[in-house]
């Protein structure tokens, strides 16, 4: 078992505006929620595949589903994701952080993969994705013209 924090948005969101956190925490996943649904688990990877395919919102992102497990305590939630048969939970959330819990090490390391993703040094940054570097110029930001990394 392992407790880790993801950042988290929810369904609403448009996915252009999911890379920016996962970019910033350095984290290959983020947690979605919503009122009516169980939070969902996407990849940085599935996140970029609908983007390129022209999804529109996070909610509607290909994901693997996660238990609410808000007020157990971290031992005792590991039992109910077993009893599921379920890979993730999530604790709690707040402000922009999610701590989830996962079954096992593997499984949390793949979503602390920092992501193949950049960040322009402009404040605010602009993101790759959901923006595409010029490739000409590669180091350039398309959207402010600042140095791209
Ligand atoms: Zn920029």
């Amino acid at each position: 078992m392992k407790e880790f924090d993801l950042p988290f948005l929810d369904r609403d969101t448009p996915l252009r505006e999911a890379f920016g956190p996962m970019i910033i925490e350095k984290k290959s996943g983020i947690v979605v929620v919503g009122s009516s649904h169980a939070p969902i688990l996407v990849t940085f990877d599935a996140a970029k595949k609908a983007f390129d395919t022209g999804v529109g919102t996070l909610g509607e992102v290909e994901s693997e589903s996660a238990l609410s497990l808000l007020g157990h305590q971290p031992t005792l939630a590991l039992n109910v994701l077993h009893q599921h048969g379920a890979r993730f939970g999530v604790l709690w959330q707040v402000g922009r952080t999610a701590r989830v819990l996962s079954i096992s090490e593997p499984l949390a390391d793949f979503y602390l993969t920092p992501p193949p993703g950049g960040a322009c040094l402009n404040d605010p940054p602009d993101f790759y994705p959901p923006n595409q570097r010029d490739k000409n110029s590669p180091h350039v930001c398309v959207v402010c013209g600042s140095y791209l990394p």
